[in-house]
């Protein structure tokens, strides 16, 4: 099956979160399956200065963004699984999306140029896609640009699109006023449309258009159903309920592997774990020097978007308690600018036993999976998580919150019959963390019991194997779909 990857992120070319490793992973699983995949990324700035792979195929597209066409350079990795479209007014920038301060103005014209970028690649490259399987709000139009602008093109009659929404927050919001950019007719923005509150929605454009709608795990599927989870698109999903899926991400255990992993000073794996050990020491002496009490005190590891989503809110509310009981905590995230602030403050009071560090930093990410004993995500909502899948992998204890992917991938610890591969809390209170954080100290001092728990973690596995197998499926259905209609 010709497949297109339609995604703003993805590894190993750039990151900021969990979509890149969803992106990458599964073009990488899908080709071992024999398919023939192809990513398509923006060719950002980070991706043309430290890319060596990456070549000008010499090929061009113009592209219609409201009045103007703009043209788009196309490049391509070694083996063609990666296109990039270059266009540096929209992509030679610092960051992807926008600053701490807010997003890129002209977010609109920049995705509706890549959007629709890929649609003119594909005819330039007379690549026809079976499926275009689209990620996120910045690719959503491309699933109603079928349906509408090239509604009679024939060389998109048989391609079906498959549209994975990886966090419902973000849906690419714009005033009417730049409903022109898309070049789409105004009697689309309707309330049974793209219109949403009076402004234009990206996400609602693919969740109303898209053959097949699947989101990254079951339980946030059925979550996003409910009002409380909904974000306004609660209504549009129950609509779609039928076509919508929920299939849990996995993580590349080819990359994620702690006995191969050259970030780590030291390796491990489930049958000798001296060099988990090791990193742990490491990371201590690193973060807060050294102490003769290195293996009474627990190291409590956080790596992730500092959001309101990822539940910064109560753990800032926590942390003066957390600190009460002889416990590291390690921060390693970059997000909200107000969250940064907080912490900072945070950081002064408690130094020498909470670290923070504001930034993107993958070596020091893999230390505290490594080096941590529990790792913590009291997570708002979740679409899936990644954290948590390699925290498990790495023999880190995940403290999670109870819902969406959380809740289908950590099961609580039992005392009793010591079966459980973390600590889950219900309640989106500080309290109830700080509970479910007591539950894993009293673990803590029980070595035989930790090493077991250990070991839970680590025998799980979140492979790619399984849901690349259900996302071929999937896309079978969307075909099906898609045919069915002509
Ligand atoms: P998100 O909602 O941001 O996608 P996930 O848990 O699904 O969250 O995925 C986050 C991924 O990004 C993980 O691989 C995590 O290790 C990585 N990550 C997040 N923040 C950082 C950071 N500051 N430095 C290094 N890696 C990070």
């Amino acid at each position: 099956m010709k497949i297109v990857i339609a995604t703003p992120e993805a590894v190993p070319y750039v990151k900021t979160g969990g979509l890149a490793d969803v992106a990458g992973a599964l073009c990488k699983h899908l080709k071992k399956l024999g398919e023939e995949p192809c990513v398509v990324l923006p060719l950002y700035k980070v991706i043309k200065n430290n890319a060596k792979d990456i070549v000008d195929t010499g090929l061009s597209i113009n592209v219609p963004v409201g009045d103007s066409k703009i043209t788009g350079k196309i490049y391509k990795n070694n083996d063609s699984s990666y296109l990039f479209i270059d266009c540096p007014i929209f992509f030679n920038r610092d960051e992807l999306y926008g600053t701490p301060e807010g997003d890129y103005a002209d977010n609109c014209s920049r995705f509706v140029f890549f959007s629709r970028g890929i649609i003119e690649m594909c005819k330039e490259l007379n690549f026809r896609p079976d499926i275009i399987h689209c990620n996120d709000w910045q690719t959503s139009l491309i699933p109603l640009y079928l349906k509408t602008l090239y509604k009679s093109d024939k060389f998109f009659e048989n391609t079906a699109t498959l549209l994975t929404i990886h966090n419902l927050g973000y849906q690419g919001l714009f005033p009417p006023e730049e409903l022109y950019i898309t070049n789409l007719g105004w009697d689309l923005f309707t309330p049974e449309g793209i219109e949403f509150y009076g402004k234009i929605n990206f996400l609602k454009a693919g969740l109303l258009s898209a053959e097949i709608l699947t989101t990254v795990s079951p339980t946030y599927s059925r979550e996003i159903l409910k009002v409380e989870y909904g974000f306004g698109l609660d209504g549009v999903l129950r609509v779609r309920e039928s076509d919508l899926y929920g299939v849990i991400n996995g993580i590349d255990y080819d990359e994620w592997n702690p006995s191969k992993d050259s970030y780590l000073p030291y390796n491990y794996d489930y049958n000798n774990l001296e060099g988990r050990k090791r990193c742990r020491v490491k990371l201590f002496k690193d973060l807060f020097g050294y102490s003769k009490k290195i293996d009474k005190v627990p190291i409590i590891g956080m790596v992730g978007r500092l959001s309101e989503q990822k539940g910064l809110d109560i753990l800032l509310d926590a942390i003066p308690d957390i600190l009460a009981f002889d416990v590291r905590i390690v921060i390693l995230g970059k997000g909200d600018e107000r969250y940064h602030n907080r912490l900072e403050e945070l950081f002064d009071k408690f130094k020498g036993r909470l670290f923070l560090k504001i930034g993107f930093d993958e070596k020091l990410a893999h230390l505290i999976y490594a080096g941590s004993d529990f790792f913590l995500m009291p997570s708002k909502y979740e679409p899936c998580g990644l954290g948590q899948l390699i925290a498990l992998r790495y023999g880190s204890i995940p403290i999670v919150r109870d819902t969406g992917g959380l809740s289908d991938t950590i099961e609580d610890f039992n005392p009793l019959s010591l079966k459980g591969t973390g600590f889950v809390f219900k309640d989106f209170k500080a309290s109830s963390l700080l509970d479910a954080l007591k539950r894993s100290f009293c673990l803590f001092t029980e070595k035989d019991k930790m090493m077991k728990v250990i070991k839970n973690c680590m025998k799980r596995d979140f492979s790619w194997k399984k849901s690349t197998v259900t996302y071929l499926e999937l896309y079978e259905k969307a075909l099906e779909k898609r045919l069915s209609r002509i």
